[in-house]
């Protein structure tokens, strides 16, 4: 689907995956003016296919586009095209628990023009996948590492926005991460290096003895993760003191060797729910509870992941049947 100022959303089309053509001077390749999604449709126990929250997919992508100087491609367009998709690819989405087809919707500037200024033309395309677990150790608590050298995102950057720069200003401390032994990084703020921020590609929460939920408020630096939010609702049902409060890798570590922190987790669309079971820097590391899945975990894993299959009761309205004709 292109986008052009003088003709708006044009030329739409579904296909078999084929390379684009696009100028050397498209705005994309100079200025990183892009923006994208991850989300996933899956197969229900009744035979179904459903999309989870496109909505917010759908929303989230609207502020990233206004964050970048894009056009907005309106939510029932953003989930029409999906829709189609899928309906296409339906014979490729995985039945098997933890399977999924992941579809990765994103928008880039072709127009060929060296200057710095916002591009005058889009394309907006979606990706579909058939994808297992996220970690090859499916639920197996992982080992992070907090990242001292690099930050993710600075107050009144790009932070909340989706956008491709973001993970390229994130690889290097990624490919450290790697480097150590662990499977993703933590990044802290940029003004104190003090407190926790996000995961490379996932947001994060803190479990306490006496049943307190932690993540870190939405301060503009990290994304608004949708499974982030999911939780914090299905965990509020579930009795659980829910709080959107900073917390100090310092007071990490010290909750950590005292046992008021007991399990700690990371989240986002590609692995839903996996453990944190070790946490490494470079002056030593530490071991969250027992470095197992801790029960609140374990609880809010299968029932996110149950409603998505549709074994749960989805009383939220976050499932979007898709009917393939
Ligand atoms: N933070 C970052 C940096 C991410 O890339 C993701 C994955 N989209 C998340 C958090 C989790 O977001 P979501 O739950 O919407 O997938």
């Amino acid at each position: 689907l292109k986008w052009t100022s003088d003709k708006g959303w044009h030329d739409g089309l579904v296909g078999p995956r084929r390379p684009f053509q696009i100028d050397p001077a498209a705005a994309v390749l100079h200025y990183g003016q892009e923006i994208f999604e991850g989300m996933k449709a899956y197969q229900t126990q009744n035979g179904g296919v459903v999309l989870f929250r496109p909505e917010a997919n759908a929303k989230r992508f609207g502020r990233s586009a206004e964050r970048l100087a894009m056009p907005v491609l309106p939510t029932e367009l953003f989930i029409e095209a999906i829709e189609e998709l899928v309906r296409l690819d339906h014979e490729w989405i995985p039945t098997s628990e933890g399977a999924s087809l992941y579809l990765r919707p994103f928008l880039f500037a072709t127009e060929a023009f060296l200057g710095v200024r916002p591009s005058r033309e889009f394309t907006f395309c979606v990706l579909a996948s058939p994808v297992g677990p996220y970690f090859s150790g499916g639920q197996k608590p992982i080992t992070v590492w907090v990242s001292k050298d690099y930050i993710r995102a600075a107050s009144g950057g790009t932070g909340a926005a989706k956008c491709g720069g973001n993970y390229a200003a994130g690889l290097l401390a990624q490919a450290q991460a790697y480097d150590h032994g662990c499977d993703q990084v933590v990044f802290l703020d940029a003004v104190e290096r003090r407190w926790i921020e996000e995961l490379g590609g996932m947001n994060v929460f803190f479990v306490t003895k006496d049943g307190k939920l932690m993540t870190p408020p939405l301060s503009g630096t990290i994304l608004e993760g949708i499974t982030r939010d999911s939780i914090l609702k299905l965990a509020a049902e579930q009795g659980l003191t829910v709080q959107e409060t900073p917390y100090s890798y310092e007071q990490w570590k010290l909750d950590a060797a005292s046992g008021v922190l007991t399990e700690a987790f990371a989240c986002g669309t590609a692995a839903v729910i996996v453990p944190i079971g070790v946490v490494r820097d470079a002056a030593g590391e530490f071991t969250i509870g027992n470095g197992a899945a801790g029960p609140v975990t374990e609880t809010l894993y299968h029932r996110l992941v149950n409603i998505q299959r549709g074994v749960e009761a989805d009383t939220h309205e976050w499932l979007h049947k898709i009917e393939i004709l």
